[in-house]
């Protein structure tokens, strides 16, 4: 199993030195200080964050870019080519969060995915269904209808994050079953949007711990991880990135 790809998702947590310490060690620990782990903080730190983990195997992700691709009258907006510019490698694009709190469409979302290509940069495409729309059993039909902005895109190039929002940060999380369906469905319906034949990377999201990751992340079909309240501790955080 060894290589899955780990993303923790600080979300907007943490204040400078707190995370300098955390990211001390978080690198001091092998089991966290490997290829294939991320970490996304808030977008002020991350020009702070490429420099605290130059030398290690730890890679930069962003939790989001602008759907601009070019310099100019954007205020706050922050763009795929300077993540790429401080050394990003990651951004999510589309978590549920930004859907929830920013609307965020398919067709922005369509245009950020295009900007983080363009930079050179591996998406990570977020999505999942609210508790509701899987209990009226349409959950297929969103997560299906969220991932057609995947169409022209190159499966080696981007990473699909299949996130439940009834189990993220809830501490509910999906069943194994539940996951392993839903992550081979996903790579399946990308295979014809994407009408390719190569099998693109899913990870799994939603109140990943330290006490399930091992047996969510011996799923075949899960590629990895896309962590949030437990990629604020050291020892939680190494327990998931040893599972991977
Ligand atoms: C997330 O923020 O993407 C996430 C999965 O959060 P949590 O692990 O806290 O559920």
């Amino acid at each position: 199993m060894a290589g899955k790809l780990v993303i923790g998702n600080w979300k907007m947590n943490g204040r400078r030195v707190a995370s300098e310490t955390l990211v001390a060690a978080m690198l001091a620990d092998p089991r966290i200080n490997r290829p294939n782990v991320g970490m996304a903080p808030p977008a002020p730190y991350l020009a702070l964050l490429a420099g605290w983990l130059e030398g290690s195997h730890v890679a930069v992700c962003a939790q989001d870019a602008s759907r601009f691709a070019k310099d100019g009258a954007f205020t706050g907006d922050v763009s795929a080519a300077m993540l790429a510019d401080i050394g990003c490698q990651y951004v999510l694009v589309g978590h549920s969060e930004r859907r929830q709190y920013h609307g965020e469409s398919n067709e922005v979302l369509r245009a950020k995915l295009a900007n983080v290509l363009e930079a050179g940069l591996v998406p990570v495409l977020c999505v999942g269904e609210t508790l509701t729309e899987r209990e009226e059993g349409r959950h297929r039909d969103v997560i299906r209808h969220q991932l057609s902005v995947l169409e022209g895109v190159d499966p080696r190039r981007c990473v699909v994050a299949y996130e439940p929002v009834w189990a993220i940060g809830t501490g509910k999380v999906a069943s194994l079953e539940q996951i392993a369906q839903m992550h081979a469905d996903i790579k399946s319906w990308c295979l014809q949007i994407q009408k390719t034949d190569v099998t693109i990377r899913t990870l799994y999201g939603g109140s990943v711990k330290a006490d399930n990751a091992e047996a969510i992340l011996s799923i075949d079909d899960v590629d990895g991880a896309l962590v949030g309240g437990a990629s604020l501790e050291v020892e939680s955080f190494a327990m998931i990135c040893m599972a991977a």
